[in-house]
């Protein structure tokens, strides 16, 4: 006798699509608040343009190897499509496409003139040489080619990618160009254009964010961190040198924890040789799920979508959750933490120090111009400070959570920028 499993159990929906959901859920319940209407709601919903490309990869043995890729550009009202470009073996439509959702309201909530935009490929970075990884990226750009341009569309790291990522898509492009094109990626070498201060921007900004929120001194405040790779590493490096003490990180390889609080630079210089935090003798090794439910203060979710749900929401006893990652917290996780009390700093409010130092130098790419270390960093955290700000009046005035008044004031701006241009024809 088979048995019927209905098709709405949570764990038979592909992550992609429940990234898409969560997204989807979000944004319905910001468009309700400003009472948008159904037509407008459903463009909000609908990304602009999804391309989906076979990419063919030749591996050092000689085999061919073909990868899905995507490129989504989920809204250009307000200025070229924006965001990351992610290698990840999970990635699909749908996660690349909530993820240009959120690219698109965390451009509008911090202010800069873009539309959001992701690209994907369904690959391990991990498992490929150095040399195959440049065939994919020069491939996968070649596919995409007609949807990118500094005026349409501008690439960036995202997880699995790097400033290496980037320069061979400044390359591909530039020579199809005949010119030099730097403004087509942001997150380049600064050799080649990259801005000062951007391959830690986004890290700096949950160090803003977390201890904006905080309101109080950090002196002593006990942090979690779960995700020690590009984000989470120099986030949890920022806190400690802020003065918290970092007690708890994880990685795919393992966590560890130490009460007294981790030596940061020393747990970096130990995973940047060994390549992972599991086996630093300088802490205890714990289980990725016990991290979530430690008495610490503050929880920083860095790694991937999904991190927090109904199954483990009620047992986080930190009262502030800073999003370094995109999408960590599930709308049922959010329903919970808001009953508890559990402030939450929002991903598109947390972590886009990323975008706006990516914006920072694409307007010194396009004036041909560069500003030292100590100006970008002084514009990136006033753009990220002002939303701050307008982000907590709005959720006091209205009663809401962080996230939701993120949401309305982003949302709210595209559907504005929207409305004032019309519908053409
Ligand atoms: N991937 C980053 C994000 O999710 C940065 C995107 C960008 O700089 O365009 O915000």
């Amino acid at each position: 006798m088979s048995i019927m499993v209905p098709s709405t159990t949570p764990a038979l929906i592909p992550p992609g699509r429940q990234t898409l959901d969560s997204a989807l859920h979000q944004l319905d319940q910001a468009a309700e608040h400003l009472g948008l209407d159904d037509g407008l709601r459903t463009m909000l919903a609908t990304p602009r343009r999804s391309l989906t490309v076979s990419v063919p990869v030749r591996r050092e043995d000689g085999r061919l190897d073909v990868v899905q890729g995507f490129r989504v550009q989920h809204n250009v009202s307000r200025g070229p499509a924006k965001g990351g470009l992610r290698f990840h073996p999970t990635t699909d439509l749908d996660e690349v496409t909530a993820l240009a959702m959120w690219m698109t309201w965390k451009c509008a909530l911090v202010g800069i003139p873009y539309g959001g935009a992701k690209g994907g490929v369904a690959v391990d970075p991990t498992g490929l040489t150095t040399r195959e990884l440049e065939r994919l990226t020069r491939r996968y750009v070649s596919e995409i080619m007609p949807l990118i341009g500094p005026e349409k569309d501008i690439p960036a790291p995202d997880v699995g990618t790097d400033e290496q990522t980037m320069a061979w898509i400044m390359d591909t492009y530039s020579v199809s160009a005949g010119y030099a094109v730097p403004g087509v990626v942001t997150g380049k070498p600064a050799t080649l254009g990259g801005s000062l201060g951007r391959s830690g921007a986004t890290s700096l900004g949950v160090q803003i964010a977390a201890l904006a929120a905080l309101g109080r001194s950090p002196e002593g405040v006990t942090v979690a961190v779960q995700g020690f790779g590009k984000v989470g590493a120099l986030a949890a490096q920022h806190l400690s040198d802020a003065g918290c003490k970092v007690v708890a990180v994880s990685d795919v390889t393992g966590a560890v924890h130490a009460r007294g609080g981790l030596d940061i630079a020393r747990l970096r210089a130990y995973v940047s040789e060994t390549g992972g935090v599991r086996g630093f003798h300088h802490g205890d090794a714990m289980s990725h799920d016990d991290l979530f439910e430690l008495d610490v203060d503050v929880l920083v979710p860095a790694a991937l979508e999904g991190a927090i749900t109904e199954v483990n929401a009620p047992r986080i006893r930190a009262r502030l959750i800073v999003e370094g990652a995109n999408g960590p917290t599930t709308p049922a996780a959010d329903e919970i933490l808001a009953a508890s009390g559990t402030t939450v700093v929002p991903d598109i409010l947390a972590n886009a120090g990323g975008v706006i130092v990516s914006y920072l130098e694409w307007v010194q790419n396009m004036q041909a111009y560069s500003w030292s270390a100590g100006e970008v960093e002084g514009k990136m955290r006033d753009l990220l400070l002002n939303a701050f700000t307008e982000v907590r009046s709005v959720a006091a005035e209205r009663a809401m959570t962080l996230r939701q008044a993120a949401h309305v004031i982003g949302v709210g701006r595209v559907a504005d920028a929207h409305q004032m241009r019309g519908l053409y024809p």
